[in-house]
């Protein structure tokens, strides 16, 4: 029997399985890396995140080689065709794969016509298996976040005390919502130049144009390992301290403020989840730093991290379907082109992901999720942008954070209550609307801001369906201030936005 590895782009890991049982024959054993152009003109990707996936793919390849292991790199429309030749040419008998993470592909996988047998191997990146996670759900009765991430904090004996957290409290969520002051001064990103590798990944992008969304340079990411682990020690260093406290703020023109940037580096395989958490909570210990910083980052890590990648696996495959509000309106034009709207948070936060194709958690859950949310856009929709916006973005992940938690399709599995908020909070936690042509305290009116009228509209619209949500009626009883009169003017204007977005001659 001949055994074959074939490396997904999202494993970039000596650590995975197949590379760990064949370390002994490494020389014998053939491996191989495809990028399929094919696969990736599924979506309008980033430009950014097929560069960094591609140039990660090839570094980890020449990596591979160096170690002596028998490295095949095919670049190819579709996977199948290099597959095909690539097992007769080595007599494969038995083709090992670590266990794909997102469904699509792993189906994918299965409907290839291949002449071996195929060996899914378990997963090993993430600090719980599924069938690890699946056991802890199904012995709950309910299905919370903070009872999982206290779970891990005891199983892995991590920021802990004896039995007891540290400090005496698990989360420090409350000492983590500063909003943002008059004047920062935050740390600029760790930046690498494209070397001679990623150079070519960004001509083969260009050349085949294979998306046309977002800028493809400056192109700053790490692309290796070794790169990946300076970002983290960049991170501890210079942004762990003040993380937390500032961690919701938003600031224009400020694209990381004191975030990580570690998600990408995570879900490629290039960094591994206890690496990070040690090398926190060893900062914490060595150099006494703020603990709701450091908390706030190991649960972000440990709690957010684990968590969808468990419920994306403890859900059915239908999840993804999943529309509690019936939300059917397109994705307005602006989402794929920053100057198309006036709306100054929403054209900084989407002029940033144009640029880096990165925005932090507030970003994505109170600007671009929130304001889908409260116009109306199908939750499907939605999910899809933001898996081909972000560079950290897959299945697995954009499944629960935007149809989950952004969209509250799902009706409440993963969040208590929808996290739509009004210009009010865009507000206080950004400076965004101190530039911005509609006023942030008006509903009605021709100043009235979009993210205002959409709000109550989207609270009237659905006042019955959000009632079976205890955490809501209190701010539901505060529709019952607005008149009859007012809540009609604030409809028109939720009509008339959408009258005016559809007539977009931009729309295809
Ligand atoms: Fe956004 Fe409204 Fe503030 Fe303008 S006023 S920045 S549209 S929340």
């Amino acid at each position: 029997m001949t055994v074959g590895i074939w490396i997904l782009g999202d494993r970039l890991t000596a650590k995975q399985l197949s590379l760990q049982n064949n370390q002994k024959h490494k020389q014998q054993t053939p491996v191989i890396f495809i990028e399929s152009g094919n696969y990736v003109m599924q979506r309008p990707y980033h430009q950014q995140k097929l560069v960094l996936l591609w140039s990660a793919m090839r570094h980890f390849a020449e990596e591979l080689k160096a170690d002596g292991w028998q490295v095949t790199y095919e670049i190819a429309a579709d996977f199948q065709t290099p597959l095909r030749n690539w097992l007769e040419r080595h007599q494969i008998t038995e083709l090992q794969i670590t266990t794909p993470c997102d469904r699509p592909f792993q189906k994918l996988i299965q409907s290839l016509d291949l002449d071996c047998k195929i060996t899914f191997l378990p997963d090993n990146h993430f600090l719980w298996s599924s069938e690890e996670f699946i056991s802890w759900a199904k012995s709950r009765k309910r299905l919370l976040m903070e009872d999982f991430y206290r779970e891990g904090r005891k199983r892995f004996k991590i920021l802990l005390d004896g039995k007891k957290p540290v400090g005496g409290k698990w989360n420090y969520d409350s000492q983590n919502r500063k909003p943002p002051k008059k004047s920062l001064t935050t740390p600029p990103p760790l930046t690498f130049e494209p070397d001679e590798i990623t150079r070519s990944v960004i001509n083969w992008v260009q050349q085949e144009q294979f998306s046309d969304y977002g800028k493809i340079e400056p192109f700053n990411w790490a692309v290796t390992a070794e790169q990946a682990r300076q970002v983290l020690a960049y991170f501890v260093e210079k942004c762990l301290a003040q993380f937390g406290t500032y961690q919701d703020a938003m600031v224009t023109g400020e694209y990381t403020m004191w975030h990580g940037l570690i998600s990408p580096y995570l879900n490629l395989g290039l960094l591994e989840p206890m690496e990070v958490i040690d090398a926190i909570e060893t900062a914490y210990y060595q150099q006494e730093l703020p603990l709701n910083s450091v908390e706030g980052f190991i649960r972000q890590v440990m709690g957010w991290r684990e968590y969808m990648h468990g419920i994306y696996h403890y859900q059915s495959e239908d999840y993804a379907q999943n529309n509690w509000f019936a939300h059917k309106r397109p994705l307005p034009e602006f989402y794929w082109d920053a100057s198309q709207t006036k709306m100054n948070c929403l054209h900084q936060t989407l002029t940033q992901v144009e640029a880096t194709a990165y925005g932090h958690h507030i970003q994505r859950l109170m600007v671009l999720n929130n304001f889908a949310l409260i116009a109306g856009v199908s939750p499907q929709v939605i999910e899809n942008w933001f898996h081909s916006a972000f560079i950290d973005a897959y299945d697995w992940v954009m499944q629960t954070n935007v149809i989950g938690m952004g969209q509250f399709a799902d009706g409440g599995i993963l969040a208590s209550k929808p996290y739509a908020a009004s210009a009010n909070y865009i507000n206080k936690m950004s400076d965004y609307c101190s530039d911005c042509q509609y006023n942030k305290s008006d509903r009605t009116g021709a100043k009235a801001c979009p993210f205002n009228f959409f709000y109550w509209d989207f609270l009237n619209r659905h006042r019955d369906r959000l009632k079976s949500l205890g955490r809501m009626n209190l701010v539901l009883s505060h529709i019952k201030r607005i008149s009859d009169e007012e809540l009609a003017e604030i409809t028109n204007l939720a009509e008339e936005w959408w009258e005016r977005e559809l007539s977009n001659p931009l729309r295809g």
